[in-house]
């Protein structure tokens, strides 16, 4: 029997036309380079945002077309999101800190039609202006009295653009299947790979997103999403906060300036922020040089990379802010965990709640979990298990744009089995929560026994005299590969690596400790502000341990 319910389709532009409705008057603030503290509301946001979809039908775009943006977390950015989607375009955002030649790469793979700059992203296009094949226009997302000098012809500004329009449009609706935007993960090998969202798998993963265990957003939060609208659509923030009518505050190119971000979230009164564990650092390494507080800040969602437990801790005992770990990938839109304590833990030790965030969290509805050994069978969720984490459900990838559709091929990321593969190792403990306990390939084999990298990096960087650490196995002619670790002092430490490991001794298993401690000034990170773990091996490559 068919049900008797209307067949809406799910569609983006239904949360800004719900948006502009229920909440008129909220506001979105933003850092820009033509104006450092912009302010507007949601009913401004949604007049924009229709005249921007006018624009884009005079430009000539058509249903499908990909445009490109290369832009940070600003209200412009914002309008693309959903004038691009909202018309049936894609919305296809890049990462402007990767290498040019991959950026000229994937904008050609996905043979972007427009791209929407950034002012200060702008001479990175100006650079690869000849290895653009199919761009047809650019335009620069500014005011006309910032717009830069250029000798390219096909330079259009922003404003300008949005002046000749008027603001009626009418929202199309289509097939929620449709593909609504695109972001290509950021491999360290390889070229990147393009994962397609549709309205369907965006907006259900929004309403997941907004749950009160997963972001809790709400009508009366305010929310700065400091994870860049280039990284997975902003882990969706976008989508749920809008949804669901929080007040927004979005900074700009400032995403790691620990000043700018403090003068945010006290200025603006945010509740609610997520970034990845270096943005806390940063924020964290501001606060205690000035003495500052954040005291608005209930909740600051992590993801993206082990968050160190000192982040953790910090927040919590110093600042009383809840650090809230999720996990994900491009792939998976990204919501797969987060950290969801249940009454029963009521009466946790703040250590044992401590212990609880430095996990990965449980998976969230719409999302199934499973960890296999190599032989494909399922492990048990019981804390000790651990192997390959696959995952399935409607906001996750079933394929890579023009790569192999069927399940199983290599270049197709869902197994035979019809799981993704999370290219992740972990074990799941007995009350949900998921542990990540590496990267399958970061991994450290010694003498057959696997040693999790992260556990390495945690227990170093819960020493107080540690900024930040990384582990890598190296060649042992012995156990074949041992553990190696790169550390940062606190600046003023004075820690050497025989009390280093004295303390390691007593955190993990013999077999873990390091052989070896180089201290550094500064350890690499990708353009997603991720330990890059393939850059140290790289760096350490010819790196002999020290005789026994
Ligand atoms: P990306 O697609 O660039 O967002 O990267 C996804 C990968 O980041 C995952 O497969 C994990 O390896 C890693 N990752 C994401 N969140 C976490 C987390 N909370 N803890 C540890 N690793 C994480």
């Amino acid at each position: 029997m068919q049900a008797l319910m209307m067949n809406s389709q799910l569609m983006i532009s239904s949360i800004l036309k719900h948006a502009e409705k229920a909440f008129p008057t909220q506001e979105i603030v933003s850092v820009t380079v033509d104006n450092p503290l912009h302010r507007y509301t949601y009913k401004d946001f949604g007049a924009r945002s229709r005249k921007l979809a006018n624009a884009l039908t005079t430009l000539g775009a058509k249903f499908g077309d990909r445009i490109g943006t290369l832009a940070w977390n600003d209200y412009r950015h914002l309008e693309l999101y959903y004038a691009v989607s909202g018309s049936g375009m894609v919305c296809h955002t890049i990462n402007p800190k990767l290498f040019p030649e991959q950026v000229a790469y994937i904008i050609n793979h996905a043979e972007d039609k427009f791209i929407f700059v950034d002012v200060l992203v702008f001479p990175l296009i100006e650079a690869l202006k000849d290895h653009l094949k199919k761009v047809e226009k650019i335009i620069v997302m500014t005011s006309p009295a910032a717009m830069p000098e250029t000798s390219m012809d096909n330079v259009v500004c922003y404003e300008t653009l949005l002046e000749a329009e008027n603001d009626s449009f009418e929202w199309p609706e289509f097939d929620e299947n449709t593909a609504s935007g695109m972001c290509y993960t950021s491999g360290t090998t390889g070229n990147p790979k393009g994962v397609v969202y549709s309205h369907r798998s965006t907006i259900l993963h929004a309403l997941v997103g907004a749950l009160p265990d997963s972001t809790g957003a709400r009508a009366e939060e305010v929310c700065m999403p400091i994870v860049p609208m280039f990284h997975v659509n902003a882990w969706g923030v976008p989508y749920a906060s809008i949804m669901v009518g929080s007040k927004l505050v979005m900074p700009g190119p400032k995403l790691a300036d620990g000043e700018t971000l403090h003068k945010l979230i006290e200025g603006e009164q945010v509740t609610y922020s997520s970034g990845v564990p270096t943005i806390w650092m940063a924020l964290l390494d501001y606060l205690n040089k000035t003495g500052k507080r954040v005291n608005s800040l209930k909740t600051a969602g992590t993801g993206g990379a082990a968050c160190p437990i000192g982040i953790i801790e910090t927040f919590n005992k110093k600042y009383g802010t809840t650090v809230k770990q999720g996990w994900g990938m491009t792939e998976m839109s990204p919501l797969g965990t987060i950290y969801s304590p249940t009454a029963e833990m009521a009466d946790y030790t703040q250590e044992q709640l401590i212990g609880l965030q430095a996990k990965q969290g449980r998976c969230v509805f719409g999302v199934e979990l499973k960890i296999v050994d190599e032989d494909n069978n399922e492990l048990p969720w019981d804390g000790v298990a651990f192997g390959a984490l696959k995952v399935r459900g409607p906001w996750i990838a079933s394929g890579y744009y023009g790569m192999s559709q069927t399940p199983g091929d290599n270049d197709c990321p869902v197994d035979s089995d019809g799981w993704l593969n999370t290219g992740d190792v972990a074990m799941i403990h007995p009350n949900g929560f998921m542990q990540i306990t590496d990267r399958t390939k970061d991994v450290i084999k010694t003498g057959g026994e696997w040693v999790s990298s992260i556990d390495i990096e945690n227990a170093a960087a819960s020493h107080t005299d540690i900024a930040e650490a990384a582990a890598i196995g190296r060649y042992h002619p012995k156990w074949t590969e041992r553990p190696l670790l790169i550390a940062i002092k606190q600046p003023g430490a004075n820690i050497d690596k025989d009390a280093l490991m004295a303390f390691l001794k007593d955190k993990l298993h013999k077999w873990a400790v390091p052989d070896d401690v180089v201290f550094v000034e500064e350890l690499p990170h990708t353009a997603t502000g991720k330990l890059n773990k393939l850059a140290l091996r790289e760096k350490f490559k010819d790196y002999e341990f020290p005789a026994a």
